[in-house]
């Protein structure tokens, strides 16, 4: 997985301006199913978060809202500065300024493009209205367009005109819900560049919903990753990457093993081996699980080795190789696409160096020891509640 563009510029400023969106311990529940949970996210301006999670975990119903669709049963909802939503006060949709774009457009099918994109623009004069629609009818590259209607226009042009249509009147955060997934994978990539290049030229501050992970590593200066109506981790691509702070995070943002192992002085060891040193572990004695990703398992035929290839997929650029190990757990292991070891190979795995990986205990990721306990050697339940203190967050 490449992990490139938006996430590696530099990302907008926090600390300059007040941020774009606030949401301040937001709970939103439909009787006894969660929709979000004591949601904490601050947005700068100019800033484009992804939003990401499995299906039913409360990414609508964040969106929603946010653009006054739904109301929070608790917490304060902040708009550039003004409080749009909170225990006494509710802004109704259209006096906040965000700016909708869905999956499926929601084009009027009876106007043409311009009329489209004009929809929102009736506080503006009738000159400004048309000097509006043509500038950002231009930034979507739809200007020679103007006089069609939604039906004689492709998916991935349509999906131009409702972003074009949200962008008019300014709006101080867009919200996109899975805007690319009715298109198909060809014209994705495509229209998904078109998309970000606009929020970032225009510095549009945005969220946008997505289930692909690597839309959401690559397209967002931050990331938002929800489970179950919370914000498990808010955090740069690299680090919901490299360092998950849950293990959901883990396995969900990317293909992730899991191994039980030890930190011992200093020394992170389990059935492969040494996996790494773990500066600052001097004195522990820990139990944790090692998180593995495929690209960080190296593998070598070796006939004294009790693990064997279990299955070999082809994915073109690489091959994943699915190593049984003698405890029967499983590894896999991104291959260059010319090698391939025949399922049953003998093949000794080792963890590529220079790789730092995540140590779990419990479901959370620990990047500290817990305090030294003299005497006992210290187990994964005993210790939990210590390290609890020392959980990343
Ligand atoms: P996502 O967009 O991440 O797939 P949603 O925000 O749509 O998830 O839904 C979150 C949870 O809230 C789900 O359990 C869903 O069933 C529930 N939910 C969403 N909207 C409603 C509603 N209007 N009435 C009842 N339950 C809802
Ligand atoms: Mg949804």
């Amino acid at each position: 997985m490449t992990i490139q563009t938006v996430g590696a510029e530099p990302a907008p400023r926090t600390d300059q301006a007040p941020p774009a969106l606030v949401l301040d311990r937001v709970s939103k529940h439909y009787g006894d199913s969660v929709g979000a949970s004591d949601l904490d996210l601050a947005v700068a301006p100019g800033e484009l978060v992804t939003l990401i999670g499995p299906s039913g975990c409360g990414k609508s119903t964040t969106l929603r809202l946010v653009a006054g669709l739904e109301r929070p049963d608790e917490g304060t909802i902040r708009i550039a500065g003004d409080v749009v939503a909170d225990g006494r006060r509710f802004q109704e949709p259209e006096r906040r300024r965000v700016g909708l774009v869905f999956q499926d457009h929601a084009l009027f099918p009876h106007l043409t493009v311009a009329k489209n994109v004009a929809f929102g623009l009736d506080r503006f004069s009738r000159a400004e209205r048309r000097a509006r629609v043509g500038e950002v009818l231009e930034l979507v590259r739809l200007h020679h367009l103007a006089g069609r209607y939604p039906h004689e226009l492709s998916g991935g042009e349509q999906q131009r005109v409702a972003l074009a249509r949200a962008l008019a009147p300014r709006p101080a955060v867009v919200l996109l819900d899975e805007p690319f997934s009715s298109l198909d994978e060809s014209l994705r990539a495509q229209v998904r560049r078109d998309t970000t290049a606009a929020l970032r030229e225009t510095g549009t501050t945005a969220v946008l919903v997505t289930h692909d992970q690597t839309e959401a590593l690559s397209v967002g200066h931050r990331v938002v990753v929800m489970h179950d109506g919370v914000i498990e981790q808010a955090d740069t691509p690299e680090r919901v990457f490299e360092q998950p702070s849950t293990r959901f995070v883990a396995s969900f943002m990317g293909d992730a093993d899991f191994l039980p192992a030890r930190v011992h002085r200093a020394l992170l060891t389990c059935e492969i081996g040494i996996v790494s040193t773990v500066p600052g572990w001097a004195d522990s004695d820990v139990d944790v699980d090692v998180v593995l990703r495929p690209h960080e398992v190296a593998l070598h035929p070796d006939p004294d080795s009790p693990a064997r290839v279990s299955a070999v997929e082809y994915h073109g650029a690489f091959v994943l190789h699915h190593v049984r190990l003698a405890s029967g757990r499983t590894l896999r292991s991104w291959q260059p696409h010319n090698v391939r070891h025949p399922v049953g190979t003998p093949v000794a795995v080792s963890v590529t160096a220079g790789t730092t990986p995540t140590l779990l205990v419990d479901d959370r990721a620990v990047t500290a020891p817990p305090p030294a306990r003299p005497g006992a050697p210290t187990g994964r339940s005993p210790m939990s509640d210590e390290l609890g203190k020392s959980f990343l967050r």
